[in-house]
């Protein structure tokens, strides 16, 4: 794993994401290196390949200074903004244990007085670690990511991430913290995640948490996703029906299997339903 200190040259970065206006990213690369992971394209940036994706990681060291000098330009001290940690990255990688840059930032918008809203998306554990910071926030939104219930499958497509049973008991955790949390049940993974019987075990795993939010995601497979999924995985079978599955018949079916089982949930669904975006970056 290569890890390098450099200086960014902004960090409050304004999103395109339908649910945050800004992001925060402190690190560019992921140790996590999950292979269906869309933000492998962030190499470009910094002189890297697709394949090197999980391989490396720069921690944007400066984050702290960008930041307090950045928020000063956010009106009402950010009233009805929601920042995003992180889009491109895993803010709580295992680079955040020598770095904090992500604590870091929390801690600077907990000082600011930040009015808007802070929303985390992690895989990792360490979240737990800031839980204090959290509570000086004004709203936090925490997710964390559940792709299954099966730490196999976990090792299998988020090799270097916090296995799946971590996660359900983190998400447990904040939410007994008094956190507001929601589970990402995505990207749903074709031919792991298709039975009503598997989606079912899932679906049961969050409920258990407490939370009650969920935000449902397919899986992306632009074409550069796909190439690295190819090299990553090596059983080429099941790769193949990743290919063939694409198809809307195939997402409208497991649309369908989802909406039926939420029935029996007092779930809310984020966004009102199970979102696809295809990006070609
Ligand atoms: S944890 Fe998130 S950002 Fe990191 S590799 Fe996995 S999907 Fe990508």
């Amino acid at each position: 794993m290569e890890v390098k200190e450099i200086k960014a040259k902004s960090i409050l970065v304004k999103s395109k994401l339908p649910a945050s206006d800004y992001v925060i990213n402190c690190y560019t690369g992921c140790g996590f290196g999950c292979s269906y992971c869309y933000a492998s394209f962030m190499g470009r940036f910094v002189g890297k390949e697709i394949q090197d994706w999980g391989n490396y990681v720069f921690a944007k060291i400066n984050a702290l200074e960008l930041l307090q000098l950045e928020l000063r330009r956010l009106k009402e001290k950010g009233k009805g903004v929601t920042v995003l940690l992180s889009s491109v990255t895993d803010p709580f990688q295992a680079a955040e244990a020598k770095y904090k840059l992500s604590e870091q930032c929390l801690v600077a918008l907990a000082e600011y007085g930040f009015e808007g809203t802070v929303a985390i998306l992690t895989k990792s554990p360490t979240v737990l670690k800031v839980v204090p910071i959290l509570k000086r926030l004004k709203t936090v939104d925490v997710g964390i990511t559940i792709t299954s219930t099966d730490d196999k499958i976990s090792r299998h497509f988020e090799k270097f991430a916090p296995n799946v049973t971590t996660r359900i008991e983190t998400l447990a955790r904040l939410h007994d913290a008094g956190i507001q949390t929601y589970a990402f049940l995505g990207p749903l993974l074709p031919h792991v995640l298709d039975e009503k019987q598997k989606i079912k075990e899932v679906l049961d795993a969050i409920y258990r948490t407490g939370t009650r939010r969920l935000f449902i995601e397919h899986i992306n497979l632009a074409r550069y996703i796909r190439e690295r999924m190819l090299s990553e995985l090596n059983d080429i079978g099941q790769l193949k029906n990743f290919y063939n599955d694409q198809s809307k018949d195939y997402r409208e079916e497991i649309n369908k299997e989802i909406y039926e089982l939420l029935k029996d949930y007092d779930f809310e669904l984020l966004y009102d339903e199970v979102l696809y975006h295809r990006d070609g970056v």
